[in-house]
């Protein structure tokens, strides 16, 4: 297993990992004016030896720094280089060094060395040297360039794997233009705060957005697709483009109840009424100059008329039509096509379908559409004190309720929903139910158990039975999160608190689910709206207060906290209509200042 990265630069990052002595810097010695050469601006990180220096003994720079200068930055009209003195038990930590990188300067970082880190890379291998594939044992390998001959140790590889030839040049080039070209930022959606460098290992504490890359730089989107019809597609992720087999409007025809001729400039004074057209109609003729039909709305325009006089602008006596008003070539016609071409896209692959997209699909004549499945959604509660609504609450007890927030919100993303109801606080319970949990589903959340220092028996079983992280996250409220797989399947460890449980959800496994459904870079709709009051936070922790927000008379959308924000008050949710979201850089709000809102809208 590699150790984990998040990419903390709006530019793509590719890494090139080999045995030493395979030839990775010669290879990038080459490649490097081969990408330039097409236009791909480079920065390199390289990974070095401890001793390594790039200054020289007797230059200035060099002298300062051995005489005790912590950082020298020496700088010409031509370039400037900062060297800084971090020694370290380890090796550099390549999040940070990327910090470091000018990233409106270049499109692309190519890394030489880190080969344990888990960041996309090319694996370069040379079959003479004898060492074993890394892309064996490493998911990030995106591509393993060899030479032609040379035998991989299976010869089916793993479909995302591309196989280059190392000696070529170009091949490689193609394919880092290709990965730069088709990279995509993370797509984390809080404006406010940034990403920024995410250190694991014995250190768990996580951004929101750092959470949630991580998040989603596990989820494959389901693939299995299936063919329903219009009335089974509400809520349902496209599987494909559909493309219009029809022009929309068929026909050329009129927008208004009225009267259709051919335009002159000037009009002549009046026109000779010729015949009527009703909309499902057609005239027979062909309209000269001079003529005029009266024509409904949504009636095929005649052949030769190309403009609309609305009928309230018209005058009709004995079959003699005169206009009022200023005419313009082509008013009130819809051409054909207009809305939609025959051979048009209507609606693009992972489009979710409500209720335009449906209406939308109908005008096509669509009525049978490729979608992907849903995906399975197993939900569980744990912990002694929760017990099952209907039945008499014990003493020192609390009902459940977070197994039926969570359902409800797995259900409005369209995903199929498994109860696995409350599950006693013993190991073997906990076991069977989560082994069975994985075979059933794509996804398993529970709730609760997953606090720091918390005594509950599901971490102990996460960690024997799958690959599961446990986090703290910099946010309020919602702060432990377990995140990670069992089998194939995801599991998320939702904290216990009734509205913590909510606002995770909201921020980490609906955008989660979404792109498990099919959805593309999905984000949450955020709005600015103005904050009534004096909104308190903390530096470093980002804060989702419930609040109510509406439009002021001033015309301007205004905010509210509903009042006492205690995690466990599942009433400040019900009061709220959305969450207001102050980013981890800001202290406190006052009145009148601006914030984000992420309304409920249609999820809760
Ligand atoms: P925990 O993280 O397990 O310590 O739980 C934190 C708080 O959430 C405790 O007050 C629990 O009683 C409460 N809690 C845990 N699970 C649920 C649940 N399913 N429904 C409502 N409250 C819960
Ligand atoms: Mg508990």
């Amino acid at each position: 297993m590699s150790n984990p990265f998040v990419n903390p630069l709006a530019i793509p990052v590719l890494g090139f990992c080999a045995y030493s002595g395979t030839g990775k810097t010669t290879l990038l010695k080459q490649l490097i004016p081969e990408l330039n050469q097409r236009g791909l601006r480079l920065a390199v990180i390289k990974h070095a030896h401890h001793n390594f220096d790039v200054d020289i003994p007797g230059k200035d720079s060099y002298e300062m720094r051995k005489a005790g200068a912590r950082q020298m930055l020496v700088a010409s009209h031509v370039r400037w280089a900062l060297m800084t003195e971090d020694a370290r038990d380890g090796d550099p930590e390549l999040v940070h060094l990327l910090k470091q990188i000018e990233a409106d300067k270049v499109d692309i970082v190519l890394v030489e060395g880190f080969k344990k880190l888990a960041l996309p890379k090319i694996e370069l291998h040379r079959a003479a040297h004898g060492k074993p594939f890394i892309y064996t044992q490493d998911e990030n390998i995106l591509a393993i360039a060899c030479c032609d001959d040379t035998q991989l140790p299976s010869s089916e590889l793993p479909t995302e794997l591309r196989r280059l030839d190392l000696n070529n040049i170009g091949q490689i080039a193609d394919f880092v233009m290709d990965y730069a070209k088709n990279w995509q930022a993370p797509s984390v959606c809080l404006p406010i705060a940034t990403v920024e460098a995410c250190t694991l290992g014995n250190d768990k504490n996580l951004s929101v957005n750092q959470g949630l890359a991580q998040i989603l730089s596990h989820i494959s989107p389901v693939t299995e697709v299936e063919e329903l019809e219009l009335d089974a597609l509400d809520n349902r992720v496209l599987a494909h483009d559909s493309i219009s087999p029809i022009d929309v409007p068929q026909q050329t025809n009129s927008a208004m109840d009225g009267y259709a001729f051919v335009y002159q400039d000037p009009m002549p004074a009046n026109l000779k009424r010729v015949g009527e057209v009703l909309a499902g109609h057609q005239y027979s003729g062909t309209l000269n100059v001079g003529e005029t039909v009266r024509i409904m709305t949504g009636a095929t325009v005649p052949a030769g008329a190309d403009t609309v006089q609305p009928r309230e602008l018209a005058t009709e006596i004995d079959g003699i039509v005169t206009f009022e008003g200023h005419i313009q070539a082509g008013q009130h016609v819809r051409l054909a096509g207009e809305d939609i071409a025959k051979g048009q896209v209507a609606l693009t692959k992972a489009t979710r379908l409500s209720a335009a997209e449906q209406g939308l699909l109908a005008s096509l004549g669509l009525n049978r559409v490729s979608v992907y499945r849903r995906p399975t959604v197993a939900v569980f509660s744990t912990g002694d004190e929760v017990s099952q609504p209907g039945e008499t609450l014990k003493a020192n007890c609390i009902y459940d309720s977070n197994r039926f927030t969570i359902k409800a919100m797995a259900k409005r993303l369209g995903c199929e929903v498994i109860d696995l109801g409350i599950i006693e606080d013993s190991e073997i319970a906990l076991e069977a139910t989560l082994a069975k949990a994985a075979t059933l589903a794509d996804v398993v959340i529970s709730s609760g158990g997953v606090s720091v220092g918390d005594a509950d028996y599901i971490k102990t079983v996460l960690a024997r039975l799958g690959n599961i992280d446990f986090w703290r996250i910099n946010m309020r409220p919602g702060r432990p999160l377990a995140f990670g797989k069992v089998g194939d399947c995801l599991f998320f460890g939702l904290p216990g608190n009734p509205v913590a449980v909510m606002v995770s959800f909201l921020q980490f496994v609906q955008p989660a689910l979404r792109k498990l459904a099919g959805e593309v870079n999905w984000q949450a709709p955020l709005f600015p709206a103005i904050s009534d009051e004096i909104l308190r936070s903390r530096h470093g922790r980002t804060e989702f207060i419930r609040g109510i927000y509406q439009l002021g008379k001033d015309g301007r959308l205004h905010v509210s906290s509903t009042g006492n924000q205690g995690s466990g008050m599942l009433s400040s949710m019900v009061k709220g209509n959305c969450l207001i979201i102050i980013g981890d850089d800001v202290e406190a709000v006052n009145a009148g200042e601006t914030v984000f809102i992420q309304p409920f809208a249609d999820l809760l």
